[in-house]
């Protein structure tokens, strides 16, 4: 971080409950504490069983449980959930689940105004952000509005361990990724830096524990207080070329999230590292590596990641596409982003070799 201190920082008024259990044994008392007595439920179909067993911990306050959130949130998914929670006559929604469950949860937040209260069994961060995002006609839009934001969180790391580690992984990486971004944000911050430093250095030190003993508490425990860290930081700042590109092959060309995240951090961090390198000393420093880049490449791969956008199923053909729609909007990075730059960058992931020196 430079020497002369020039930032400013929204603190947000998100309550965090972090406890082993918790899903169940706080989520009435959240409910309760916001004055709500009609809330919907949110999930996933995979999801559903704990879902309704929160629902159930809810008792008469919870109204009905809506089953059917899908990645990346399309907008006749959000409409349907909207009608849903309107048709229940709900004053609060409660999303169990991944980024997919708190994505519909907010889509419901952000069209009624109705209060969210998250609980998030990846970790993926979505609930520490007012971002929200909906797909419509192939293409992912996202904003920001504090009516998304969840008013309470409940983190129960009980809840990961029946995530399989290849999700545990990549889900862990794509919360990384926040942090990463978050580090050479245009409005990054003192705290942000020191929340990214150790949700790097954290979910680092907790995924191959995840991977090694996925029924280890502690490691569930280790990896969502990164999670939380790395959240934390994506609802701080304004994120960069990364997010932008994983939103368009995701949005645009039906890439899987978390794996896209997974596979194309470590060519944005070596892309954007000459024009950030306190952000890429910070990672390293976190990862405990002479060189960031080469390190997160080298730990989903040790971790068995996907590391190609060739194996998450881009043709090649689509590289251009790709490149042009991720250049032609205007947002914030350290690197300035041209076409030919982003094209690199992606034909680098499309590969999946080694982050290259002279990609830097
Ligand atoms: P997800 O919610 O789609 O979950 C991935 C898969 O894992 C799903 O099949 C789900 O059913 C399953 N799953 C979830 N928890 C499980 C568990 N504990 N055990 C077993 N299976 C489980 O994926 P995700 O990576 O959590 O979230 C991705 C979505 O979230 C994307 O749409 C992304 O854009 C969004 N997101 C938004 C923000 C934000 O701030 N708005 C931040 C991060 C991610």
């Amino acid at each position: 971080m430079s020497d002369v201190l020039d930032f400013s920082y929204d603190a947000l008024p998100v309550r965090v409950v972090f406890r082993p259990g918790a899903a169940v044994s706080a989520t009435p008392g959240e409910v309760e504490r916001l004055g709500r007595r009609r809330v919907l439920v949110v999930c996933g179909t995979r999801g559903s069983d704990t879902a309704r067993a929160v629902a159930d911990a809810l008792g008469p306050a919870c109204v009905g449980v809506h089953d059917r959130a899908r990645m990346h949130v399309p907008v006749e998914v959000a409409d349907v959930a909207v009608q849903a929670a309107r048709a229940a006559g709900a004053d609060g929604c409660v999303a169990v689940g991944g980024g997919s469950s708190i994505g519909l949860g907010k889509a419901i937040a952000l069209r009624t105004g109705l209060p969210l209260i998250a609980v998030p069994s990846t970790y993926s961060g979505s609930e520490m952000t007012p971002v929200w995002g909906l797909t419509e006609h192939g293409a992912k839009r996202t904003g920001r509005d504090p009516k998304v934001l969840p008013r309470s969180v409940v983190y129960d790391p009980e809840l990961t361990l029946s995530l399989p580690v290849p999700l545990s992984v990549t889900s862990g990486i794509n919360a990384l990724a926040h942090a990463v971004e978050a580090l050479y944000a245009p409005d990054t911050s003192p705290l942000v830096a020191l929340m990214a430093e150790e949700g790097v250095r954290a979910m680092a030190r907790a995924l191959p524990a995840v991977a090694e003993d996925p029924t280890s508490s502690a490691a569930r425990a280790r990896a969502l207080y990164g999670a939380w860290l790395c959240g934390s930081c994506l609802g701080a700042t304004t994120m960069g070329l990364h997010h932008k590109l994983c939103h368009v092959l995701g949005g645009s060309f039906g890439l899987p999230h978390a794996e896209t995240h997974t596979v194309v951090l470590p060519y944005v961090l070596a892309h954007n590292a000459p024009t950030a390198p306190d952000a890429a000393a910070a990672v390293a420093r976190a990862l405990d590596a002479a060189d960031a880049p080469t390190a997160l490449w080298q730990l989903a791969g040790r971790l068995g990641a996907p590391r190609s956008l060739a194996e998450l199923g881009l043709a090649e053909a689509d590289l251009a596409a790709a490149a042009a729609q991720t250049a032609g909007s205007a947002y914030a990075n350290p690197r300035p982003v041209t076409a030919d730059g982003v094209l690199a960058v992606l034909r680098a992931a499309y590969e999946g070799a080694a982050p290259a020196p002279d990609a830097r």
